[in-house]
């Protein structure tokens, strides 16, 4: 509850060029979102806004009762870092460093001793199957392989938020299916929110709720039950 997010009358523009109009959206703690919509309607633009890597032009965006449209710059890296996680489509592990070097770094920068966030990161992988990879680059390791790695960084931490833009982009269809199948069970099992844009209504039947955007506003916001699947 504490950790919902409200957005009021949210919009972005680039010079004169409107992306978002008067986006008003709700999501509660531990639901699962699809942002969908064609390209270029504002989907990656909201998912910026909302994870604090954008501002918008105005409006509100309040998560956990604070307009993060208000910090300033060391405050909401300091909110990206200690309450959301991000998967990107081609994972963005850092290449010279191993899997549990990656994972572990979240930790490390949120004030984790090496050899506390090191031990985490092991029992992860340990979990997750993917022990074999510990001290595996990035180079070494398959497209799946790699994207299950950026999903065990983005949890390490126990974030509130996962927030995911097109995960399973660079993926075939059944590795994309597998992520998905991780990437969802762990949320569920930590009560953790998952906002994800895709554009790819398989990937999106994982999810429990679907807002699509058209040309900046939601044209369409519903309840699934993962009933595609
Ligand atoms: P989507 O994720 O749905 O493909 P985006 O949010 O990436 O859409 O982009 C929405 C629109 O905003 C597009 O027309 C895009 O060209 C424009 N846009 C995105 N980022 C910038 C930017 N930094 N400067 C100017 N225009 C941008």
């Amino acid at each position: 509850m504490s950790n919902q997010f409200i957005l009021r009358d949210v919009s972005k523009s680039y010079g004169a060029t409107p992306v978002l109009t008067g986006i008003n959206l709700s999501i509660s703690q531990g639901e699962t979102v699809a942002i969908m919509g064609p390209s270029g309607s504002g989907k990656s633009t909201l998912l910026h806004c909302m994870s604090g890597i954008l501002q918008p032009s105005s409006g509100a965006i309040l998560f956990g009762g604070r307009d993060i449209a208000q910090l300033d710059d060391a405050h909401r890296s300091k909110l990206r870092l200690t309450q959301f996680g991000f998967v990107f489509q081609d994972g963005q592990l850092l290449p010279e460093l191993t899997a549990v070097e990656n994972i572990a770094l979240p930790m490390i920068l949120t004030g984790s001793s090496k050899s506390r966030a090191r031990r985490a990161a092991l029992e992860l992988l340990e979990k997750l199957g993917l022990a074999q990879l510990a001290n595996r680059r990035p180079a070494k390791m398959s497209g799946g392989q790699a994207q299950r790695v950026a999903v065990a960084r983005a949890l390490v931490a126990n974030p509130a938020v996962i927030f995911a833009d097109e995960p399973t982009g660079a993926l075939d269809q059944p590795t994309g299916h597998e992520m998905m199948q991780l990437l969802t069970s762990l949320v569920a099992a930590s009560g953790t929110t998952l906002i994800m844009v895709t554009h790819d209504a398989k990937v999106a039947s994982w999810l429990n709720r679907r807002v699509e955007i058209r040309d900046g506003i939601i044209h369409d916001d519903r309840m699934m039950g993962g009933e595609l699947r």
